[in-house]
This record gives structure tokens, sequence and C-alpha cells, in this order.
């Protein structure tokens, strides 16, 4: 599914008229198929710690005597297949292999202790990113700021962090970058890292860019299946009989959980198709009716047993400036947006059938962090998710669980389809990859947060905007 005008400006007269008035040429973005290997093309590893630096191996160990550094691990754990079986060809200097077409550069500044640590591995990334391929990968992996001991490693921290937004911005033709931001009980080879390994650099990732994802600890597990993550699993989505929620059953199911696909009853018939589809259950029901939760949790539980994860996924938009607002446009959005959802959380977690390392995700949206005109009841709802996600995540955490929110920006659905032609086109394409994202987008990313190996993820907040440039 490509938009019309992203087809247009790749062929014939559309291309010529592109180029000359410098019109956006975004590319269409490569996404997950099921045989389809995690990492394409060459891995270069670069560290900003000298002695990583000069290794010129293929073999993730550096030269000299050094103990191993975070980058030596991070090269291993790529010659490793990321826990799979697959072949990658790691390099660790741009120079033995020149003329490469790179498919993924990491940036390791996990020991930086000065901003001044910065260029032994940004100005080599400089030199090799015209190198990197179509829809390539740059992720950098550094440590808190917040965390830091002393001003000049804070300093280090973010500066690593900023230069990742700025060349998210840089690249072109589909490629993205991204950060990984370890917390102190966190280390590069833990289980969080290699599940964000395989996010981040797959097309599973393909619409996020320019996003800092922090990993608090090493807290998960790799499951038996890489394929098949949420096998015995049992997952709850609401709003699931279209667009994104639809989308989002699908790719838990895919990935082996047994779904309740729910959503009101004026929706039953697609509802009903949808969960046929995934061979899991349709559930009509009106998420702000007082005993939703109570019904889920039976629901699940008579037909399965159990109940491991819910995706907070319906959502309504009632737009009109704040001057023009009246009480059920203000209301209706922020009932089913975010009031349902805190009323069903407090029923969730006192129950025990949700007690055994129990997952949620919940949607916000890009409009609840930056703002949009229009929009105060929707924003608001959504920045009433962000607030409740990081107040509930260590709740989760005492069960061995995480609750984090994905924030999507401008996604390909009947939700955006009734936005305006102008503004429409303008929302599309302003961000780093110059076009909407797809409703599998937003849910690689809620599969990869709900993952038995990100368990060390817990209270993040992931864009899913392909780097929107106006706003937070
Ligand atoms: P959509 O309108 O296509 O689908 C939403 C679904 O939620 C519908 O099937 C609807 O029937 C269901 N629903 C609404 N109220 C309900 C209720 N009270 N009980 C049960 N089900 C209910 O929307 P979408 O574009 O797929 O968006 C899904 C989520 O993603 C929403 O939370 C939305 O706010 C968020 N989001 C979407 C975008 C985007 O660009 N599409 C951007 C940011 C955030």
């Amino acid at each position: 599914m490509t938009d019309r005008y992203t087809s247009f400006v790749h062929h014939g007269f559309g291309k010529t008229l592109a180029q000359k008035l410098g019109l956006p040429q975004p590319v269409p973005l490569r996404r997950h198929t099921p045989s389809a290997p995690v990492v394409t093309g060459p891995v270069l590893v670069l560290s900003t710690a000298p002695a990583a630096a000069s290794g010129d191996s293929t073999t993730g160990a550096s030269a000299g005597e050094h103990p191993p550094s975070d980058a030596d691990a991070v090269a291993t754990l790529l010659l490793n297949g990321l826990g799979s079986d697959e072949l990658i060809d790691v390099r660790r200097s741009p120079h033995t292999a020149e003329g490469t077409r790179w498919g993924t550069v990491i940036v390791v500044a996990t020991e930086v202790t000065h901003p001044n640590d910065l260029a032994a591995a940004m100005l080599p990334l400089g030199q090799v990113l015209r190198g990197l391929g179509q829809c390539g990968r740059v992720l950098f992996i550094t440590r808190d700021p917040e965390e830091a001991d002393r001003p000049a490693v804070a300093a280090a921290r973010q500066a690593v962090i900023s230069t990742m937004r700025s060349v998210a911005k840089e690249l072109r033709r589909g490629a993205t970058a991204n950060a990984l931001v370890l917390g102190a009980d966190a280390t590069v080879t833990g289980t969080p890292v290699l599940s964000a390994l395989r996010f981040f650099l797959s097309p599973k990732s393909a619409f996020v860019s320019g996003q800092p994802v922090t990993i608090s600890s090493d807290a998960g597990h790799v499951p038996e299946n890489w394929d098949r993550p949420l096998d015995g699993q049992v997952a709850v989505v609401t709003g699931a009989a279209q667009g994104i929620g639809a989308e989002i059953a699908a790719t838990l199911a895919r990935d082996g959980a047994r779904v309740v696909a729910v959503d009101i009853p004026a929706a039953g018939e697609s509802l009903a198709r949808v969960a046929n589809r995934i061979k899991g259950t349709a559930l009509q029901l009106d998420i702000t009716s007082p005993d939703a939760a109570e019904v889920i949790l039976t629901h699940a539980v008579d037909r399965y047993g159990r109940l491991d994860i819910v995706i907070h996924n319906a959502g309504i938009t009632r737009d009109k400036l704040l001057a023009n607002m009246d009480d059920d446009r203000w209301n209706s959005v922020m009932t089913v947006n975010i009031a349902s959802q805190l009323a069903m959380n407090d029923h969730f977690l006192a129950s025990e059938h949700f007690h055994r390392n129990p997952r949620i995700v919940s949607l916000a949206s890009t409009s609840g962090i930056a703002g949009n005109r229009g929009q105060t009841n929707y924003g608001a709802s959504k920045g009433g998710v962000i607030g409740m996600v990081t107040a509930s995540a260590p709740l989760l955490a005492e069960h061995g669980g995480t609750m984090n929110a994905v924030a999507p920006g401008f996604i390909e659905t009947t939700m955006t389809s009734k936005i305006p032609f102008a503004t429409r086109e303008v929302a599309r394409r302003l961000n780093s990859l110059q076009q909407g994202g797809h409703p599998v987008d937003v849910a690689e990313t809620i599969a990869f947060l709900v993952s038995p190996a990100s368990v060390g993820i817990n209270g993040v907040v992931v864009r899913v905007c392909g780097q929107n440039l106006v706003g937070a």
C-alpha cells in the first residue's frame, strides 16, 4: 500500500517533475515478511571507546589486551545471529570494506565520559552515511543521562541522543536512526537489548525514527521461538474491528497469542471477520460500560483460562477548537480514550488472573505530546494516557510485567482519511520519512514491547511517527 503521491514521484513525468522542483521523494518502506532475515546487509559497529575503535577484525574482538568493551559485546551478539541462526556480516572498521552498502551502522557510546569523546565515532559515522543502503538503520546505544554522576558524563550521553535526532533528520531513502538508552541496571548483553536490536535493525521498525528508548533492566527471557514469542499467551485488543486495532490483533496472533478482539456492537460484523481471520474470539462490548473489565476478564478466563496482555487501542476523535467545544465532544473523548482505561486497569490489576507477568500497552498519540490545533480534548486524553502509563509501570513491575505506550503520528486509517485533503497531505509529509505510516508499523512496535524478551522496557512511550517534524 503506497500512497498515490509516492508512486507518482517515482515514475516517468512525476519523477522528473519532483527532481526539478526539489519535491519530497519518499521511498516505499521495507516491511517485515515472514521468511525475511532480521538484518539486511553488512553491519558496521563503531565505538566512542578508543580501544574498540582500533579493532579491525570481523570477529567481534578488538585488538590488544583490553577487556571486551560494550562495542565488542554488541558485535558478538550480532555474530551470534542475535539469538537465532542468522548469519550476519559484522565489521568493526569502515576501511575493511571500502565501497560497501551498509545495512546498519551501530554506534556504541555507553562509555562516554565527556562530549569530546563523541568525535571518535560520530565523524566515522558521517563518512559512511552516504553508503547506507535503502531503508538502512543507524542505532546509537548510550546510557541514561539522568543517572550520570558528573555533569560532563550527562552532557556526553545527552549529546549522543541529540546527535541521533539530527542524524535521523539527515537520513534519506527510508533509513531511520534511533537510540537505546540503558539505565544503571541494564547491560548491552541483556535480553531486552537483544530484543531491541531485533526490532530496530529489522523492517518491523519501518516507521519508528528519531526515538530514544530507555531500557531500565536486563529483565526478560529469550523466547524458544523468535517467530512465536507469545505462544501460550492470551491477549485482549480493544477497538479491534478495523484500522490499527485489527492489525494489532493479527500481529499478536502471528506471534502466537490467542486474541480476544473487542469492539462496540455496531462494529460486530467486521469484528467477527477479524476474529475469524486470526482464529481468535470476538467480544462485542463498549469499553465505557462500568463492567467492561469484568466482562473481558470473564471472557478470557472462561475461554482460555488466563489473561496476559491488554492492548488499550480503542479511541475516538471529536475535533473542534476549544472556543467551540461542547460538553459532549469533550466528555466522550475523555471517557473513551482515558477514563475507561483507568477504570479497566484498576480492575485488571486487582485480579489474580492478571498477576502472571501482566503486560499492558496503551495507544497515545503525538497530539498528546506536541498538542494539535482542534484537538484539545483528544490531546488531553492522550496526554492522560502517557501520565497513566508512567505512574502504572511500577505497579505492573511488582508482578513481573510492564506497561508502555505507543504514540502514533500520521497513520493511514479511516480516522486519518476523514481529515480534509490539503491538511491530510501536509500532515502525511511532515516527517523525516515523508509519508504516512501503516497500521502494521504500530502493531509491530506493540509486539516488540509485549515480547517476553522486553520486560526490562517499562514505562516508556515509543512514538511511531517517522519523526514528526512539527511539535515535540
Ligand atoms: P479507528 O477509528 O479506525 O478504529 C478505532 C476502533 O475503536 C473502532 O473500531 C471503534 O469502533 C472502536 N471503538 C471506539 N469506541 C469504542 C468503545 N467505546 N468501545 C469499544 N470499541 C470502541 O481508529 P485507528 O486510526 O485505528 O486508531 C486506533 C488508536 O490509535 C486510537 O486510540 C487512536 O486514537 C490512536 N491513534 C491513531 C492515529 C492515526 O493516525 N490513525 C494516530 C495517533 C493515535
